[in-house]
């Protein structure tokens, strides 16, 4: 049976980056080896690791002044290698979620860190306004998408200060503007690869200001030098985010991906909004296009686990709302197709009518 995947990551990658995969694990780039016992040094992957660097350039439009570097350590390394980079004195957080909180914590290890904005008050079914933003820190630091609770800032806000932005779960979901951010960073595992690889945009002339000495492997600059080279590099992952990259491309690119999101995001949520069963978690102007959180309507509990049984058996996976929120959570990233939206809400309305 035709799996829907919505899996809030790792998560559905497309056929296009499976299938260029498998080829190059059977014989990568004509050099008679499969690409998981090549050489990072060899000349066919520097190939690829500077199309990938370029193609993720062109894509996102990015400015002269920043690299893209490709690391290990998911985006929870990020939380740590940012303020040990970037924070002098002080920096201002928003705190939008559970990968919010985790980033604070880590900040709080190498200076002064003073929340901006915080939707805790509400259990974080809405994006915090960002009204009140210092005018005196190093970076302020947002979670464009919070995976968990399914709000998301669909914008480059305007705010006094350079920002830093984790885009774990919506980059290439819309065009950004990374002239205003002096670092975005995030895990592939979502709409760029199988996991094991970070995607972190890094403005080159920001870094060596730290007052404090930094481990090489957590320098940006040695990445930086090194061309993401300095050691091993995941090159699996590398090279499937590559042949996503190139997917997009194809599609149309960024602005196109958007729409196609827009619209699949519409549709859920429009089955959702006119659903007797279920309702949104999040306040309307804070929904998320990639992670869409329902539940059931009070006089429905005790359901779930019959609906989430139901919709198995049309092949949807994934749908299980994270752990510390429960409810469902559909994930609907770049590779999901349209028509598996359409069986969730088809799912949806045949369970509805049932009960
Ligand atoms: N930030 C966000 C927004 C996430 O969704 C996740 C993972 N789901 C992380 C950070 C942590 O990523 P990793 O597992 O790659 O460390």
């Amino acid at each position: 049976m035709k799996k829907h995947n919505f899996y809030a990551g790792p998560s559905i990658m497309s056929q296009y980056t499976i299938d260029h995969t498998i080829d190059a694990i059977r014989d990568f780039a004509g050099t008679g080896l499969s690409v998981l016992e090549i050489s990072h040094r060899s000349k066919e992957f520097q190939a690829v690791m500077d199309e990938a660097q370029a193609l993720f350039k062109e894509l996102l439009d990015i400015p002269e002044g920043y690299e893209v570097l490709f690391l290990g350590g998911g985006a929870s390394l990020q939380f740590c290698m940012v303020p040990y980079n970037l924070l002098k004195t002080k920096a201002g957080y928003v705190d939008s979620g559970t990968w919010a909180h985790k980033a604070i914590k880590e900040a709080k290890l190498f200076g002064d860190v003073e929340i901006v904005a915080s939707s805790e008050d509400d259990k974080y079914v809405y994006y915090p306004k960002l009204d009140n933003v210092p005018t005196d820190l190093d970076y302020l630091h947002i979670t464009t998408n919070n995976t968990i609770y399914g709000t998301e800032l669909r914008e480059d806000p305007d705010v006094p200060v350079r920002m830093v932005a984790d885009m774990s779960s919506d980059i290439f979901s819309r065009p950004v503007d990374v002239s205003k951010y002096d670092l975005i960073y995030g895990g592939a595992q979502k709409n760029l690869a199988p996991a094991g690889v970070t995607f972190v945009i890094v403005k080159t002339d920001v870094l060596g200001q730290a007052p404090r000495a930094i481990p090489t492997m957590l320098n940006y600059e040695t990445h930086v030098k090194k061309g993401s080279m300095f050691n091993t590099p995941p090159v699996l992952p590398i090279y499937s985010a590559l042949q996503t990259l190139k997917w997009y491309k194809e599609l149309g690119g960024v602005k196109k991906l958007q729409e196609i999101d827009e619209e699949k995001a519409r549709v859920l949520y429009d089955a959702i909004d006119e659903s007797k069963m279920f309702v949104g978690t999040v306040k309307p102007e804070s929904r998320s296009i990639m992670n869409v959180c329902f539940v059931m309507k009070p006089e429905y509990a005790g359901l779930e686990k019959d609906f989430l049984d139901f919709a198995a058996t049309k092949g949807i996976v994934g749908i299980k709302g994270h752990r510390s929120v429960g409810g469902f959570r559909a994930s609907l990233y770049n590779a999901l197709p349209l028509d598996s939206v359409k069986v969730l809400t088809q799912a949806m309305k045949e369970f509805e009518n049932k009960h």
